[in-house]
């Protein structure tokens, strides 16, 4: 089952690896960047892999290099992270929200299409959870169009869609190393895979305020996002074992469906047949006392969440763009019934996932929800 012993072993090579920029004292930018970069790229199948501060920033580099900004506008779901349309909005764009497909949690692709105006210049598919959307429908939405595509990875890494990785599809793909996801690191990082050379080359300049030569000579206006040397040491090492680590996933994930199949109150997260999903969280739906539940598991000192709680279209920060309540129903509704169990393999071992599972029967009993 989850092999602990595993777990040293990682560890140890990764103070090796931190040691090593230490003594060297290449802090940014440090061969380690480049490595881990050339490492990521190869291992999920694109030209080019960028490291980035964020994911965030990834988001945000990646609409800069199709040079969206001020007028455009930026097809997306209202059920993510709020950095997914943030960083539209950052750009100047606007975002156009699309309600969810409740099945997997991600953009409907059938609603996609009375979306787009003369505006749009591209779609941001978001992989809730691990679960890639129904990309061959997107794609061939999106060449219809003319629109780019952007994937939001930040959940999804590893995962894939018809045995091809997730953010080797669109013209982007964007990936968080944020401490939670499948390949976290010791703090913030992220990265931006893509084929095109230019945008590639367009990307390690902008990460550097556009510098093409550093206090000499400036090609464009740009930011200060690089990855940071030392977390690349940290995650070229858990690079090594990305496949094991998502193994592990979808491990803990089999002991939720093998023990919470015969509660009608819960519904198990769906997967679809063509996507291969990395239980970056294990999602499921409760029809009644959702928040009870959360609370009562919380009190266990169980590692749940509620991912989330708010579609961003009812957030005060975007009251601006006019959305109101009930205009995205499948969305809002997820937002009152979601609870992701967590599947981080450093966290439940095969022990804690059944207790997990015997607390929800426990909670189901308790409150007559069999
Ligand atoms: C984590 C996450 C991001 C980016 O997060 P950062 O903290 O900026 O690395 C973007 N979109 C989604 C859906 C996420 O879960």
């Amino acid at each position: 089952m989850l092999e602990s012993k595993n777990f040293k072993k990682i560890n140890k090579e990764i103070y090796t690896s931190i040691n090593d920029v230490i003594k060297k004292g290449q802090f940014i930018l440090g061969k380690e960047v480049r490595y881990f970069e050339e490492k990521l790229a190869s291992c999920l199948g694109s030209k080019y892999a960028i490291g980035v501060n964020t994911g965030t920033d990834a988001l945000f580099y990646s609409l800069k290099a199709l040079n969206i900004g001020i007028g455009d506008e930026v097809i997306t779901t209202p059920f993510s992270f709020s950095s997914t349309s943030d960083a539209i909005v950052m750009t100047g764009a606007k975002p156009v929200f699309v309600d969810i497909e409740p099945k997997t949690f991600n953009i409907d692709i059938l609603k996609i299409e009375s979306a787009i105006t003369q505006k749009t210049k591209a779609i941001i598919p978001v992989y809730l959870y691990g679960q890639s959307a129904n990309l061959s429908l997107i794609l061939k939405i999106a060449k219809k169009h003319n629109l780019k595509i952007i994937e939001d990875v930040a959940q999804a890494l590893g995962s894939k869609y018809k045995n091809s990785f997730l953010g080797t599809f669109g013209n982007f793909g964007c990936l968080s190393f944020f401490p939670t996801k499948n390949l976290g690191a010791f703090g913030d990082g992220g990265a931006i895979l893509t084929n095109s050379s230019t945008s590639a080359n367009y990307l390690r300049l902008m990460r550097i305020h556009g510098a093409k030569k550093m206090y000499y000579d400036y090609k464009f206006i740009g930011g200060s996002s690089r990855l940071h040397t030392l977390q690349a040491a940290v995650l070229q090492v858990k690079l090594r074992y990305l496949d094991w680590f998502i193994e592990q996933r979808r491990k803990i994930a089999d002991i939720y469906y093998n023990n919470l199949q015969f509660s009608t109150f819960i519904k198990l997260p769906y997967q679809n047949p063509d996507s291969f999903h990395s239980f970056n969280y294990f999602t499921i739906r409760v029809k009644k006392k959702r928040d009870s539940l959360y609370k009562f598991l919380k009190k266990n000192n169980i590692s749940v969440s509620i991912i989330y709680p708010k579609p961003i279209h009812l957030f005060s920060s975007y009251k601006f763009l006019g959305y109101h309540k009930g205009i995205f129903p499948e969305a809002e509704k997820a937002a009152k019934q979601v609870l992701s169990l967590p599947t981080d393999p450093y966290v439940v071992t095969e022990r804690t996932g059944k207790k997990i599972t015997n607390l929800i029967k426990f909670f189901l009993k308790k409150n007559e929800l069999e």
